[in-house]
């Protein structure tokens, strides 16, 4: 009978204290942004690399894995986050647009997480509507959130933050790890930043951050799209004509301004933000844009002169946005290590989608191009990860759910769409990896007017149909053309190659069972017929 209490001694130290628990299946920390785009991360090795914007992404990448080849399949903020909880495409899952609600009943990885045994707790945008369901602790923004003292819906009430968003969401992790973590468990913890999302308002320590040098210009800046279908030419995303000086560069922006905004769907949070600054942030931003202002109201630029400062100011800004991502990942990962947690951690980097960050004279997302539809995916995992490697093979969004499952031990659904990317991250050559990708953007007409469209993605070549307007198709060769300025669609030459990718594109869709209406919409062609 003196066994008994013998044996219960013996187990406390095996259940209660972190990494001596007695399964050593491993935590995950997910710090997933939103809209930022592989280019803008140094060791994606694109042509902002050079300003350096994200020294901790980069160490990440250095102790980890690079996924040079990681897309989404929808490239939108909610569409993307539906992706990851379900493992499933737009049309399975239902959430196909931003104006979708998401339906929280439905199976997600966390709750499969939750009965795995993990802890499971969000915190930051989550941008799904409804409260989270899934989670052991949460507090979500509502809707895009604002990024100065931000209200933040938790479990039982709503609260106001003091702080720059990105620092507010990335304390609220901290505190989650050192007070309400529960040793017994292995955890999963995403990390959801708003930045640098539009309206790209830094963090006021940033604001001096890149103030003297110039940031590359990317080389399609001034893309007239000649070779694109109509729809590239028709869209709303421009930095020349839709970004407003205002509303999305600061410019004479004060709490007490209004003006109508030159696009009906102008998004007007800065402003909105402002009103709720305190009097010492708002003296502090003020101070930091107003002597610029004046410089640049007495230059009196335009054409492509007034095209390149805005260029700036919005890369600036957005950069400045990243910095304070990366910071927070650098904090994240010294709590982890404070906290005896880092060896036994998985830490992954993600974002919802890629962004223009003037390519093509763009800003935002949604089409598939490669800069919006590139998604970074860096992950580190100690002890399996050779440090410093780059997986070259095609992964997508779809993946994360049975990746995340298979990493708890936990078994994957059969419905779910994607594959487990567990044995790339151990170094696995499989001959039997996905060849091709799908796309399917849902959104229009709606912000930024960018007409629907699916399409292929293989490792050299793209194909995408856009249908709404009658059928318009575009293919590019990635390798000769990587910023896809020549459609090659109709070519003699590629006649046989483009037969073969319509062939791959319609086996995809029947083996997603994607059966979306693609039909021409005669109203659509008519409103286009009289803007262009
Ligand atoms: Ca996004």
């Amino acid at each position: 009978m003196k066994i008994i209490p013998y044996l219960i001694i013996c187990l406390i130290p095996l259940t209660n204290y972190g990494e001596n628990r007695k399964e050593n299946r491993p935590n995950i920390l997910f710090v997933f942004t939103d809209d930022h785009a592989p280019h803008a991360i140094g060791s994606y090795n694109g042509w902002l690399k050079e300003v350096n914007p994200t020294p901790a992404i980069d160490k990440l990448a250095e102790s980890g894995m690079v996924f040079v080849n990681s897309f989404c399949t929808n490239s939108i903020c909610g569409p993307s986050r539906a992706v990851i909880q379900t493992g499933k495409h737009s049309h399975k899952n239902g959430f196909m647009n931003n104006g979708n609600a998401f339906d929280w009943n439905q199976q997600t990885f966390p709750k499969l997480l939750q009965k795995a045994g993990y802890q499971t707790a969000i915190y930051g945008k989550s941008h799904l509507k409804g409260k989270p369901l899934g989670y052991d602790d949460w507090a979500v923004l509502p809707g895009q959130g604002l990024y100065y003292n931000p209200d933040l819906i938790f479990p039982d009430k709503r609260r106001r933050i003091e702080g720059h968003c990105t620092d507010v969401v990335t304390n609220l992790a901290v505190e989650w790890l050192n007070k309400k973590r529960t040793e017994e468990k292995p955890f999963l913890l995403m990390v959801q930043h708003k930045a640098p999302h539009r309206s790209w308002m830094p963090a006021l320590r940033h604001l001096p951050l890149y103030d003297d040098i110039e940031i590359p210009e990317p080389p399609t800046l001034f893309d007239k799209w000649t070779d694109n279908a109509p729809g590239a030419r028709l869209q709303e995303l421009e930095i020349d004509r839709h970004m407003d000086l205002n509303y999305d560069l600061f410019v004479d922006l004060t709490p007490a301004f209004y003006q109508e905004p030159s696009q009906k769907a102008q998004d007007r949070s800065a402003s909105r933000n402002m009103k709720r600054m305190t009097p010492n942030q708002i003296n502090t931003w003020r101070s930091h844009y107003e002597p610029k202002d004046a410089v640049f109201k007495k230059a009196k630029l335009s054409g492509k002169d007034l095209v390149r400062w805005k260029f700036q100011r919005y890369a600036k800004n957005y950069l400045r946005c990243v910095k304070g991502v990366d910071e927070s990942l650098h904090t994240l990962q010294e709590e982890l290590r404070k906290l005896g947690l880092d060896k036994n951690t998985i830490v992954i980097y993600s974002s919802d989608q890629g962004f223009y960050i003037g390519d093509h004279g763009w800003y935002d997302k949604r089409w598939m191009y490669e800069e919006s539809l590139k998604m970074p995916l860096i992950v580190k995992w100690p002890g399996i990860i050779k440090a410093g490697s780059k997986q070259e093979e095609m992964v997508q969004n779809l993946d994360y759910a049975q990746t995340f499952l298979d990493l708890a031990g936990a078994p994957q659904p059969k419905d779910m769409q994607g594959r487990s990317i567990v044995p790339l991250l151990k170094g696995e050559k499989l001959d039997n990896w996905r060849k091709e990708i799908y796309y399917h953007y849902y959104e229009y007409p709606s912000v930024h007017m960018v007409p629907r469209h699916y399409g292929i993605r293989t490792n050299r070549y793209k194909l995408m149909h856009f249908y709404e307007f009658g059928d318009e198709w575009e293919m590019y060769d990635l390798k000769k053309d990587p910023d896809e300025v020549t459609n090659i669609y109709g070519k003699e030459e590629f006649l046989e190659l483009q037969k073969s990718l319509k062939k791959r594109l319609k086996n995809l869709q029947k083996f997603y069972d994607d059966q979306s209406d693609t039909s021409v919409r005669p109203e659509y062609i008519e409103k286009y017929r009289k803007k262009s």
